[in-house]
């Protein structure tokens, strides 16, 4: 890598906890550097053989770039998948379109030893560095070089077990018991429940279409000892932020608004970890109201705009807040379960050399590496088979299809919701649909407080049929007052038809609720 001209990232002693600054690493894996040593015979690690490991090979059916099928697309892009059986490829079985859709991939016990493959089953099952096989890592470091490409020296990637993981070991390593973290006001609910047994509270900076609003954050910094009830609470030097598609609000910072919040946080001198599973989930805009496939959605291919090429698709994205750090102030958590799957607990994390390596000191001696049975599977398809070109393609087509159902249900809130009480701002990137309430015109308020009228008219949603989440559930800080009413709905999760009719019942629901006409 030619990171020759870059500068080196600051130093984080003074922010690192006293847990982080004493962590050593492991010394048991320390010696596993001098396994390189020609001739060595090692009985130092205490590795079992692979020859103990029931599992002989591993064959995994994944679909073939570029031209993805769409689930819910009628056939023939959707001939059903044949199983893998042993022949390498299936095609679309009727139409004269021979173009393979899926293929078998084999993944044996000594690939490696055999110069089949550079990663095997005796590998991938064993014990293994906490960063993660040397395979995977490359990828996902190639890949953060290729997207993101930070402007300085120093940065490195390790894996996790997805963002969940990383984000625990995170504030452990750079939030101490009494000191607060700032987010968005509304925020990834499990980023408080980790947050809080540690005795770190969240401080929620005021958000608005475009996510946290970079004022907000000055200001509360600069202020900061003048917030009724915090007032014990030493100045923040973490801010947690999802900039694309955030959970719950659905919002996405513009490039304006991150360059904003970065010189913020250079200003008062934070440490960012920027958690974003939905980076690549950044769809094309919402082009309104009877568009194209009002109303159906299904399989809607025609009427969009053409393919993006790899290159164009790459350019579409909000450039990311790593992208912009000179200082190596920003930790980046990526994560393969809303690209990939959540099961395979997989994501890595990308920052400053010192902060990195304390993150795998603390692997070492937690979740060590991702399963190799998940780094296995994840490399075969995203390494070996597919690479960097494949898994591009495999994102502008996730890019289409949260499009189409993003579309779906923007369509069916504006057929179904009551406007007079409903309000949203179409989402841009992620799977998150935020349904602005305006509670004040409820005929029992304000005889029943905002949190009793949430509930009602969510226990209202769910006697209909139509389940989504209060918004109060995602306060950053549940003390404070609140004058806001969401609920949040995703569209990732079910067909168009569900969704569609879900929102027609949240819609009655609303109606009746609201005592207006169903
Ligand atoms: N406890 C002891 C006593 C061990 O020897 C080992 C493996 N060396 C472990 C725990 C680690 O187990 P695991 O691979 O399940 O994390
Ligand atoms: N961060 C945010 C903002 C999320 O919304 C989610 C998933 O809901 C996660 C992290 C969890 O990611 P992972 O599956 O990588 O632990």
């Amino acid at each position: 890598q030619k990171h020759d001209h870059k500068p080196l990232a600051k130093r984080w002693d003074n922010h690192m906890t006293p847990e982080a600054l004493s962590r050593t690493g492991n010394s048991l894996k320390k010696a596993a550097k001098y396994l390189s040593q020609p001739g060595l015979i090692s009985l130092g690690g205490g590795l079992p053989s692979s020859e103990y490991f029931p599992f002989n090979s591993l064959s995994l059916n994944v679909p073939v770039p570029p031209h993805f099928a769409s689930p819910t697309a009628p056939s023939p892009q959707n001939p059903t998948t044949t199983s893998g059986t042993g022949t390498d490829t299936s095609s679309t079985p009727s139409s004269t379109d021979t173009t393979p859709t899926t293929t078998t991939l084999h993944a044996g016990k000594h690939d490696l030893t055999a110069s089949h493959s550079l990663y095997d089953l005796a590998t991938a099952l064993n014990y293994a560095q906490g960063s993660g096989s040397a395979q995977l890592l490359r990828f996902a470091t190639e890949h953060t070089e290729r997207v993101h490409n930070p402007p300085y020296a120093d940065w490195r990637t390790t894996l996790s077990v997805g963002s969940t993981s990383a984000l625990d070991m995170l504030f452990r390593m750079l939030v101490r018991r009494g000191e607060a973290v700032l987010s968005e006001a509304y925020t990834f609910a499990t980023a408080v429940e980790t947050a809080a047994p540690l005795g770190v509270r969240v401080f929620g900076v005021g958000v608005d279409g475009e996510g946290m609003v970079a004022g907000a954050l000055e200001g509360v910094l600069r202020d900061w000892g003048r917030q009724h009830g915090w007032e014990a609470v030493p100045r923040p030097k973490v801010l947690y932020t999802v900039p694309t598609g955030q959970n719950p609000t659905g919002a996405t910072q513009g490039e304006g608004r991150r360059r904003e919040i970065y010189e913020v946080a250079r200003k008062y001198d934070l440490v960012v970890i920027e958690d974003e599973p939905y980076y690549f989930l950044q769809m094309e805009p919402y082009r309104g109201a009877g568009g194209a496939g009002a109303g159906q959605g299904q399989g809607r291919q025609q009427g969009r705009t053409a393919p993006l090429t790899h290159a164009e698709f790459l350019a579409s994205l909000v450039p990311s807040l790593l992208s912009m750090d000179v200082d190596g102030r920003v930790v980046r958590l990526d994560s393969f379960s809303k690209v990939v799957s959540p099961g395979a607990r997989v994501g890595w994390v990308t920052g400053s050399e010192q902060l990195v390596t304390a993150y795998m000191k603390h692997a070492d001696v937690s979740t060590q590496s991702p399963s190799g049975v998940s780094q296995l599977v994840l490399w075969k398809l995203l390494d070996e088979y597919w690479g960097h070109a494949g898994f591009l393609d495999w994102l502008i087509f996730l890019r289409a299809e949260y499009t189409r159902r993003r579309d779906v249900m923007l369509r069916a809130c504006e057929r179904y919701l009551p406007r007079e009480v409903v309000s949203w701002e179409p989402p841009m990137a992620g799977m998150f649909h935020w349904m602005r309430i305006d509670y004040p015109k409820h005929p029992s308020y304000p005889a029943k407080s905002i949190q009793e009228l949430e509930e009602e008219i969510w226990l209202a949603g769910i006697e209909a049929g139509a389940l989504v989440m209060r918004g109060s559930w995602f306060y950053a800080d549940k003390t404070a007052p609140h004058d806001t009413m969401f609920f949040r709905a995703t569209y990732a999760a079910v067909p168009a038809d569900r969704l569609q009719e879900a929102i027609r019942r949240f819609g009655d629901a609303l109606r009746v609720s609201f005592g207006l006409e169903v």
